[in-house]
């Protein structure tokens, strides 16, 4: 059980008023609020360590390489891979989906095909069209039915063996789907296709384990799971992160450098081109401390309280349809009312002290599959609570009658 009043506390946030109103945050698809720990943690490592890393002798400099390698390890352990120098760091999610797509780019030809799924995000559809565009491979495409769930049956017939690389999201960030990757990492290897999880909006809620799921490739942002903006993960295989050609080139990842050849760093460091985000990784194995002390288990059971809440209160509300209504489900709600554009009721909402995200989520295909332009969408961590769920609803009550 968790003590909310007590983690409501860690979130000093929480205590802001919006438009005179006390703020109800359910934007956390879109990005996570901070615990105190979190944001001391970065005026501490200015404060005393601040250094550039991997090449002064000097003691702060160690002092700071240190704590960043410190940090890579606590990753390697959160999401249990097998070796440290298969956590790269990035600036996040898409960043590390470019750099995996970019190196595809070099690797696929012709009659190749990449397979991706209805319910992606727009940072895991389009790198993969540069990476077709530029290497004449197809892009295919993993239907979904109308709860918003992928179509199994169609992706094993999808899959053969001209597919190079599976990509899919771990968790839905439009309609909060969780997804059988477990399923398909496992049928795409049976084919020799490298599998790419995109488990931004996963990992504030599950811890994913690399071994048991056995992917080549899962990349996530800090910024989603209480840490800093500007940091993300990419953690692969070693296998194939030395088959991969460097992303970009520059400081840091090289061995050697001559005019005339350059050779280049081994893992982790040729991905790692340039002087990084130094505090953003280190702060970010400070969330996933945080984020431990909680308790994955309690997150979950937590948050799918909130969801079954959520969602039977936002129903007793006529003519509003929920998208997304698979049984295995992440805290997010994606909703409309009938006749009502859902940026409107954002903005009426928002003047209630309630943030929603409206639009498309980055995910247009998604919308377009509904005919929609967008839905209204809620989606909880484990600092909120049912009382504010019940502001919402009345918010959103008082948009509609306003609205219709
Ligand atoms: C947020 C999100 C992304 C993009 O993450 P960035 O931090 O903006 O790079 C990609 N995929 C999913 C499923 C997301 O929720």
């Amino acid at each position: 059980m968790l003590d909310i009043k007590a983690i409501r506390n860690d979130f000093p946030i929480l205590d802001e008023k919006v438009n005179g109103k006390p703020l109800v945050y359910f934007d956390n698809a879109a990005t996570a609020q901070k615990p105190q720990v979190v944001i001391d943690a970065i005026a501490e490592y200015y404060e005393t360590i601040n250094a550039n890393i991997h090449r002064g002798v000097h003691t702060l400099s160690q002092l700071a390489t240190d704590a960043y390698e410190i940090a890579r390890k606590k990753v390697q352990h959160h999401i249990n891979a097998k070796e440290d120098r298969e956590v790269i760091f990035t600036a996040g999610t898409t960043f590390g989906i470019n750099l995996v797509a970019s190196g595809f780019a070099r690797l696929l030809k012709e009659g190749d095909e990449v397979l991706i799924s209805a319910m992606e995000h727009h940072s895991n559809i389009v790198p993969w069209q540069f990476a077709c565009e530029q290497s004449g491979a197809t892009l295919k495409v993993i239907p979904m039915n109308e709860k918003g769930e992928l179509v199994m049956e169609e992706f094993d017939k999808l899959i053969n063996e001209k597919t190079k690389i599976v990509a899919v999201t771990h968790i839905s960030n439009a309609l909060g789907t969780i997804n059988p990757i477990k399923r398909i990492i496992d049928k795409a290897h049976e084919y020799g296709a490298a599998v790419l999880i995109d488990g931004a909006q996963a990992t504030p809620h599950v811890k994913p384990d690399m071994q048991a799921l056995d992917c080549d490739f899962y990349v996530f942002s800090a910024h989603k799971i209480c840490g800093p903006t500007g940091t993300g993960v990419l953690y692969g295989k070693e296998e194939w992160l030395n088959k991969l050609p460097p992303y970009q080139g520059g400081g840091e990842m090289i061995k050697t450098v001559t005019f005339d050849k350059t050779t280049f760093a081994c893992l982790p460091h040729k991905f790692e081109a340039g002087t990084p985000n130094i505090a953003g990784g280190i702060v970010l194995g400070c969330a996933i401390d945080y984020l431990n002390s909680v308790g994955f288990d309690n997150i979950v059971a937590y948050e799918q309280e909130l969801l079954d809440y959520g969602t039977k209160r936002l129903l007793e509300i006529e003519g509003l349809k929920i998208y997304g209504t698979s049984d295995d489900k992440a805290s997010v709600i994606s909703f409309n009312i009938e006749g009502i554009h859902p940026y409107d009721i954002g903005v009426i909402v928002d003047k209630l002290g309630v943030a929603v995200r409206t639009g498309h989520h980055c995910t247009q295909p998604i919308m377009d599959f509904y005919g929609i332009p967008g839905t209204v969408r809620a989606s909880f961590s484990f600092y909120n609570t049912k009382e504010e769920i019940d502001t919402l609803v009345e918010a959103v009550k008082k948009a509609k009658s306003m609205l219709s």
